[in-house]
């Protein structure tokens, strides 16, 4: 689908610290949205409703994959987790910068509806700091933490997919090197449709 906007597709292990770089890339003054994703998941402490996540039940969700509104959706452990169509069409007519924080599984479905989605992978620097970090926010059993270690090792494993990968062992670097990629997509020639008649205005 062609648009003016850019689609940033953000994956990375529970854990990797994602969340954290997304909302220092909010503060950075860019044209830039993130889309609320739908779950059936129930809200951890402190997250809310159509902040966090839609949260809703697996009826709800299995009538808006059936009525075509979801753009993507994956299951992730007993749980689904999806896009929501209209919003993301809407801000890339807009010409924003519409972020995904979905799983491996939802990138590859984008990219072969959206070929020009930019995917980055966010990865802790090791196994050993993603599981000092899950154990560290102590919103999650032993048993969740060994599943999320499992799949976090198979997400990982699916970095060759992705467009670029970013190590997340400092903040601020990690923000810096995303926010470098963003601008270097932006300044590509194929997303620059007007550069010729901009650069010879009075040719
Ligand atoms: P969590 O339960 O830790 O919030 O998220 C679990 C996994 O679901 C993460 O890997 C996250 O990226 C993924 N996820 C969150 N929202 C979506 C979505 O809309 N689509 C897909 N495919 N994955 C999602």
């Amino acid at each position: 689908m062609k648009n003016n906007g850019l689609l940033l597709v953000l994956s990375g292990p529970s854990g990797s610290g994602k969340d954290t770089v997304i909302a220092e890339l909010m503060k950075l003054g860019l044209d830039m949205v993130q889309s609320v994703s739908m779950t059936t998941r129930a809200p951890r402490e402190g997250e809310n409703h159509g902040v966090d996540y839609l949260f809703v039940d697996t009826d709800y969700f299995t009538d808006a994959i059936e009525n075509k509104k979801m753009l993507e959706y994956a299951q992730y452990g007993v749980n689904f987790y999806g896009t929501p169509k209209e919003p993301v069409d809407n801000w890339l007519s807009e010409g924003k910068i519409v972020i995904l924080k979905i799983d491996v599984q939802g990138c590859e479905n984008i990219k072969k509806m959206y070929p020009d989605a930019l995917t980055v992978f966010i990865t802790p620097p090791n196994m050993t700091v993603l599981e000092k970090r899950l154990r560290r926010r102590g919103t999650e059993t032993d048993e969740d933490v060994e599943r999320r270690l499992k799949i976090a090792i198979d997400e990982i494993n699916k970095i060759p997919l992705y467009d670029y990968v970013v190590i997340n062992d400092e903040l601020e670097k990690a923000v810096d090197d995303v926010y470098t990629i963003i601008k270097a997509e932006q300044l590509k020639v194929s997303r620059r449709t007007n550069i010729l008649s901009e650069v010879k205005d009075n040719v």
